[in-house]
């Protein structure tokens, strides 16, 4: 073959690639319990993003453990076809200063597909807890030093982080007890229960629940009060509460294992990039205080993910580092 066919060859097998994509469901791997915050956005973008990908099945997997590690390990190591992809969180960009061993890169071993959200974060307590607003809550914790306990998803998950920076801001001198999960959503369960005390979380796991009154909010953890959510505008900012510089926002990520085809990679992309823009998904995101990625956000690209992650893990390692506190 001359190597003018050739090419035209490989063209067209190419786009023949892309357009035969999917040719099976796709997986959805959560690292996380399925019902928690990373889930349920799963849950949402599938059904928002099946539509632009001829009505895929788009399945979730939840394998949960080591804090979202062994959930994007899995996701690293499957095969590059685009048929599995990782919805995940900040984690993957504060797991390399958590976890000095990781058993994947994070700049290396994947394919970028763009943002999903921010998700700002509560300060939330079990429905016993004597206090009422956030002045009376951090008293309470200050008195009681060393017989409380925190609820969290893993070292490296978020509300593991959220937890680690809030106890560093307000300086106790004990520092609570904490309590892994494999997700939020059992640990919910625990908190409205009463058997754990103290959890941080997404308010895509915790809206609802303040809502109906199972358990208590205090704080929302973002720079800016949550002014347009009918809800969550009735709670102060860390910031407000004295905690200076007090901001955490946690973003959802979509990836794909490296070596996926850029055809298949481009598919995918634009099919997240019209999910993003659908106003069910938009709608439902919103009404659990999550703000979906606007099409001129440049993080909606796959370099502009990328490097946004790359400045995130430089940014949550002096932080990491700060705080002294490592996964292993
Ligand atoms: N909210 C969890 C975290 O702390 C993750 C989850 O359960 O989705 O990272």
């Amino acid at each position: 073959m001359n190597k003018t066919l050739l090419s035209f060859a490989l063209a067209v097998s190419v786009s023949a690639a892309a357009q035969a994509f999917p040719t099976k469901p796709i997986t959805f791997v959560v690292p996380f319990a399925a019902g928690g915050p990373t889930d349920t956005v799963a849950r949402q973008l599938a059904e928002a993003m099946r539509k632009h990908l001829d009505n895929a099945t788009i399945v979730v997997d939840n394998a949960a453990g080591a804090g979202g590690t062994i959930g994007a390990n899995k996701v690293a190591r499957a095969a590059p076809d685009g048929h599995t992809l990782l919805v995940w969180h900040i984690g993957m960009a504060a797991t390399p200063a958590l976890y000095r061993k990781l058993p994947y890169k994070p700049l290396e071993d994947f394919e970028y597909l763009g943002i999903i959200n921010d998700v700002p974060m509560t300060l939330v307590g079990k429905p016993q807890l004597p206090a009422n607003t956030y002045r009376d809550f951090e008293n309470y914790i200050r008195a009681n030093q060393g017989k409380l306990n925190l609820g969290h998803a893993g070292l490296g998950s978020a509300s593991h982080i959220c937890g680690v920076m809030w106890q560093y801001a307000v300086k106790l001198d004990k520092s609570m007890a904490t309590i892994a999960y494999r997700g939020t959503a059992p640990a919910m369960n625990d908190l409205i229960a009463g058997t754990i005390d103290v959890m941080c979380d997404q308010t895509t796991n915790t809206t609802q629940q303040i809502e109906a009154g199972r358990i208590k909010a205090f704080a929302v953890t973002t720079a800016k009060p949550l002014a347009d959510h009918p809800l969550l505008k009735h709670y102060p900012t860390l910031q407000e509460m004295g905690l200076k510089d007090f901001n955490l926002t946690i973003w959802h990520g979509l990836y794909a294992p490296k070596g996926t085809p850029a055809p298949v990679l481009q598919k995918l992309n634009q099919a997240l990039r019209a999910a993003l823009q659908d106003p069910d998904f938009k709608k439902k995101q919103a009404d659990l205080g999550a703000i979906v990625a606007g099409p001129r956000d440049p993080r909606v690209t796959p370099e502009g993910h990328k490097a946004f992650v790359a400045a995130e893990i430089s940014k949550l390692k002096t932080v990491i580092d700060a705080a002294g506190q490592y996964a292993d």
